[in-house]
């Protein structure tokens, strides 16, 4: 079999406890303290999003509850997250990878692959390409990275973890099955929870014996996937490292209605931002990003507009939230002593989905990917069957006006 792609070097960089690394950098004093960098602190549903070396050794976990934090760690120093500092250290570090190779494939903010194949004859080996970047992120950025060198994506993101931090492991053709068959199956990226226990229950435990199971029967156990978990564990993984920052990305999004009657009530409005906000998140899942800026206009029966703007904490691109969003600038903005002729939603401010995968930590994190993944679903079935195929039951009255056609399904997802 010829699996290609096995003569590459791939790095996998991953900035050590960075959200706390950050705030620590601006406040040195949170070294000396088990620090959490939490969302909401003041809100009953806030979690832990990062945290450091000292809150680690209580037991802190990330996305955990904060009170659940401070019952292992009551002395635990809770700091507000500061995503723009954030942005601005992770780009400036991705600015160092670039000098390495231009094939550098981030993985939220603060893990990125780089496939460093063509520079090994200016650079070095792998290796030694992999301690020079770790050297640089710690002297002209001030934070520490961990690397793992391999010659796949997979192995090169579980070498990153093995020794932090400020370290570099490597896993080679020759040392990987000594240095990692032994570990449990899901330490490797890609198996999550329920597959690691589908595989215990089949008396898999460790990436070597998935890696020595026979591929038809882990074919038959999990379809397509099963035969990516037999390739991933040998080694055979040849998915290449995606620069995507050179992809052009849209400015903003906005779309607006003018229905056939004059709007009187918050309600109308609202089913109106509703079925707007349906098409822009639909488009912002398919271009990939979130946006941080929600802009409203609103036209009255005079034809006067008003356009307010609000700014988000964390980027989305969730229909709740726009909705929310636009709701909360309309109550803020608008008295009721005009009718409304037209209303629209613009979104700006884009951030890659990829850039930001732990965006759901920011908030409501469960709820929101369950949302997210919700939304991708009625994306495709759409995709299918057209784009009334599902309607909420909110929108139902909007919809019918707007295109008469038959409304088959209604979709009312609690919140
Ligand atoms: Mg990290």
């Amino acid at each position: 079999m010829n699996y290609g792609y096995s003569n590459r070097v791939i790095l996998h960089c991953d900035l050590n406890n960075f959200f706390a690394s950050v705030e620590a950098y601006h406040n040195p004093d949170l070294n000396n303290y088990p620090t959490a960098v939490c969302g909401s602190v003041d809100d009953r549903h806030g979690i832990v999003l990062a945290k450091n070396e000292k809150a680690k050794k209580y037991g802190v976990k990330t996305a955990e509850a904060i009170w659940q934090a401070k019952q292992k760690c009551p002395d635990l120093v809770c700091v507000p997250p500061h995503y723009d500092e954030y942005v601005k250290f992770s780009k400036a570090v991705r600015q160092i990878y670039y000098d390495y190779t231009d094939m550098v494939e981030p993985f939220g903010m603060d893990e990125c692959w780089l496939d460093v194949t063509g520079s090994t004859m200016l650079f070095g080996s792998g290796e030694e390409i992999a301690h020079t970047i770790r050297k640089r992120v710690k002297e002209e950025i001030g934070l520490t990275i961990s690397v793992g060198v391999s010659f796949n994506k997979v192995f090169a993101k579980l070498g990153s973890d093995l020794k932090k931090p400020d370290a570099v492991t490597v896993l080679s053709q020759e040392n990987f099955k000594e240095k990692i068959w032994h570990l449990p199956a899901n330490s490797l990226i890609g198996i999550g929870p329920s597959t690691a226990r589908a595989l215990e229950r089949i008396g898999l435990r460790t990436i070597g014996e998935v890696a020595s199971c026979k591929p038809k029967t882990l074919e038959l156990e999990f379809g397509k996937c099963g035969l990516d978990l037999w390739r991933n564990t040998n080694g055979f993984d040849c998915s290449p490292v995606v620069d995507v920052s050179e992809q052009p990305m849209a400015k903003s999004y906005s779309k607006g209605l003018t229905p056939p009657k004059n709007l009187t009530n918050d309600g109308e409005i609202n089913a109106l931002f509703v079925s707007l906000a349906e098409s822009i998140a639909h488009s912002m899942r398919q271009d990939g990003v979130m946006a941080r800026v929600v802009t409203i206009s609103i036209r009255d029966e005079n034809l006067i507009t008003i356009d307010r703007q609000k700014r988000l904490e964390n980027p989305t691109r969730l229909i709740e939230r726009l909705v929310g969003t636009a709701m909360e600038l309309f109550r803020e903005n608008w008295s009721w002593n005009k009718e409304v002729r037209s209303i629209s939603i613009r979104v700006s401010d884009f951030v890659r989905e990829n850039e930001f995968c732990q965006y759901s930590l920011f908030t409501d994190n469960a709820k929101e990917d369950k949302l997210e993944k919700l939304q991708k679903q009625v994306d495709d079935i759409r995709g299918k069957y057209g784009k009334n195929s599902i309607v909420r039951a909110s929108a139902m009255n909007t919809v019918k006006h707007e295109e008469d056609k038959e409304v088959y399904n209604s979709f009312h997802p609690k919140f």
